[in-house]
């Protein structure tokens, strides 16, 4: 279905954004990979499913790196047609006690980021006359939790930006939408189970169950392929007129 595609996925050497690589990969979009650490696990599992791919290291804090990071995409593979701005970091504290260090980084990689790769990446996608910006937002783009403060306001903000996204190229063949999950059990969770667990000296297991038994009424995990699937739909023909929205899949987080 994404044949002759090519999707940039930021911060998809782990978690959600390898899951939503793998689910465009598996369509046929060709991919570029982002984030720290090991690439070359990520791009060997990119590759089995029969596409081509390449790999930036650019920190996504830096504007510059990003715009370096959309010129090699458009040099490998002749453009950006599926945006993921899905790079982001947490930091748990109260208002008081937050780190600014900790807050600006928080607001650059959670949502100037995306702001900067969308800026550079526009211009081709409306000279095609096609384009998909799918940001990852989250449960807390709608919600609020104590503690979590540049977090849910790097959320909000992106849930916003996806709505004027969507707005400014409304007549074009550019949509932007965002996806909000609910808990998914990635690396950066785990951070947040480890550290209830030792809290409360409990554990792993009853971590995650009183993780998910505040918030999350399904008592389930939602799964990186689950969101990848969605990030497929909104790539689809059949989401060319999904403009704007910002779409929990959190096990009835927000409904209640
Ligand atoms: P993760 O820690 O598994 O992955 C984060 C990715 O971002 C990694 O590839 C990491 O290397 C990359 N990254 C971090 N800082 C970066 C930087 N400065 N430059 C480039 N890459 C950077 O986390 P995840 O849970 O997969 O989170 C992915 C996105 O999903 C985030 O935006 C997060 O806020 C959002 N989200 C996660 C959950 C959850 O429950 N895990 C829920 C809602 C939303």
């Amino acid at each position: 279905m994404l044949k002759g595609k090519t999707a940039l996925v930021t911060g998809s050497t782990s978690g959600i954004g390898l899951g939503i690589a793998k689910s465009l990969a598996a369509q046929g979009a060709n991919i570029v990979l982002n984030g720290f650490g090991d690439a070359e696990g990520p791009k060997a599992e990119i590759a089995a499913l029969g596409v081509q791919v390449a790999y930036h290291g650019a920190d996504m804090s830096k504007p510059d790196e990003i715009e370096d990071m959309i010129a090699f995409a458009t040099k490998t593979f002749g453009g950006v047609d599926i945006l993921v701005n899905n790079a982001g970091i947490q930091h748990v504290a109260r208002i008081e006690n937050f780190p600014v260090e900790r807050w600006d980084a928080v607001i650059a990689v959670n949502l100037s980021s995306a702001f900067h790769a969308t800026r550079v990446a526009l211009p081709s996608m409306l000279a095609k006359n096609w384009g998909r910006i799918i940001n990852v937002a989250s449960v807390h783009g709608l919600v609020g939790s104590a503690e979590k403060s540049a977090y849910v306001a790097a959320k909000h903000g992106i849930v916003g930006l996806t709505k004027v996204t969507a707005l400014e190229n409304a007549t074009s063949g550019v949509t932007c939408n965002a996806i909000c999950p609910g808990w998914v059990l990635t690396p950066l969770v785990q951070k947040q189970v480890d550290a209830k667990a030792a809290a409360l000296g409990i554990s792993n297991d009853d971590a995650k169950k009183q993780l998910l038994g505040e918030k999350e009424p399904s008592m389930q995990f939602t799964s990186p392929e689950e969101l990848g699937a969605l990030a497929v739909f909104f790539s689809s023909e059949a989401g060319n007129n999904i403009r704007g929205v910002a779409w929990n899949m959190d096990g009835g987080w927000t409904a209640q």
